[in-house]
């Protein structure tokens, strides 16, 4: 019996789509092999790695001014490896840092250029996404790099206007494929795949042709953005299966009919959420409510000594994966893609239920 998995990643994957894995898995295609075992440099690989890219192109609506690699490290390499190929002692780039993720990218960049930090939520616990109207933009910087959903802290950005500013760099990972955006405000997007795109140990780097050519060459050959565009992302072997995942995972969410139709979805799920806790002063909310994420929903018990309860409760319901990252605490309910209703359905009357026997 499956669980509902709240856990905030690696996380739930769509049950249909782990079944047609495990269908295929012996005996790929009538090939007599499973797609782990075959080379990298075969036909059907090289189909795989072509449909799980034109998916994402006709799900997210992302046009030929991009590319879309597949590469290793996680969203975590991606910290570096955008600085390093960038920036230099007398380049700048400005940061917006809104929680630990956001704030790792700044240290990580340091070495490489002028980081300018623009923004910091850290003396109000990251609780809150800034307006784009007051930031201190730079004026020569190459990018302005963000972190579009705040995993830990429960905020996500609202829009992306940044009026003034440079082509955003954003770090997605934890809310790709669940909102629609404009990709011309992006110069690169990256992801960590263990989210919302597929199982870990593949990212998902969207990166804009005209911004890729400025980038450098004079850097380790598998850090430079240039030869995975020129090797379509097969310089060296990629993670071949987690890239069939996400090839599912995507034709899962072509089939949904595409981001509008996530985007709706998600929306209604973070709705039922947010209404129970916002319903009651037993529960309370700790992302300011302008900022608040649709993907990860943070709230604490009144009575904190009850979290504790709480979370093994529900488990016993089938609801794992809600306990709070250790630095915030509390409760966090990772709403993905993959979530279907009725597990929000079922924490939303678990969480009435509780309150009910608790007050
Ligand atoms: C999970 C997460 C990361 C870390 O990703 P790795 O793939 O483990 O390096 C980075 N940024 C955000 C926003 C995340 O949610």
């Amino acid at each position: 019996m499956r669980v509902y998995n709240f856990n905030p990643g690696p996380s739930t994957l769509p049950t249909e789509v782990l079944e047609k894995v495990q269908a295929e898995l012996l005996d790929y295609q009538g090939k007599g092999l499973s797609v782990m075992e075959m080379s990298h440099r075969s036909p059907e690989f090289s189909d795989i790695l072509a449909r799980a890219k034109q998916n994402l192109r006709d799900v997210m609506k992302i046009n030929d001014n991009y590319e879309i690699l597949f590469l290793q490290g996680g969203a975590s390499l991606q910290f570096f490896m955008l600085p390093m190929n960038f920036l230099s002692p007398e380049t700048k780039a400005d940061y917006i840092d809104t929680g630990s993720w956001a704030s790792k990218a700044v240290k990580e960049a340091r070495p490489f250029g002028s980081i300018n930090v623009i923004f910091s939520g850290k003396n109000e616990n990251y609780s809150r996404i800034p307006s784009w109207n007051n930031l201190p933009f730079s004026d020569d910087a190459l990018y302005c790099h963000i972190t579009s959903n705040n995993t830990i802290y429960g905020t996500q950005y609202k829009d992306y206007g940044n009026p003034g500013g440079p082509k955003l760099v954003a770090d997605m990972s934890s809310d790709i494929m669940t909102r629609s955006f404009d990709i011309e405000k992006f110069s690169m997007i990256y992801a960590g795949a263990q989210k919302n795109l597929g199982p870990s140990g593949v990212t998902l780097v969207i990166i804009r042709k005209d911004f890729a050519a400025k980038a450098k060459s004079d850097i380790p050959t598998l850090l430079q953005y240039k030869t995975h565009i020129e090797k379509d992302s097969l310089y060296n072997t990629p993670p071949t299966f987690a890239i069939y995942l996400v090839m599912c995972i995507t034709e899962w969410a072509v089939k949904k009919g595409g981001i509008d139709a996530l985007e709706k979805e998600c929306r209604v799920k973070a709705g039922m959420v947010y209404e129970t806790v916002d319903g009651t002063d037993f529960y309370i909310p700790t992302a300011s409510k302008d900022s608040r994420s649709l993907t990860n929903i943070t709230f604490r018990l009144k009575n904190e000594a009850l979290e504790k309860i709480f979370i093994e409760e529900a488990k016993k319901e089938k609801l794992i994966g809600l306990k709070g990252h250790r630095s915030v605490g509390g409760i966090r309910v990772s709403n993905y893609s993959a979530m279907s209703l009725k597990g929000i359905q079922t924490l939303v009357d678990f969480m009435k239920d509780f309150e009910k026997r608790n007050t």
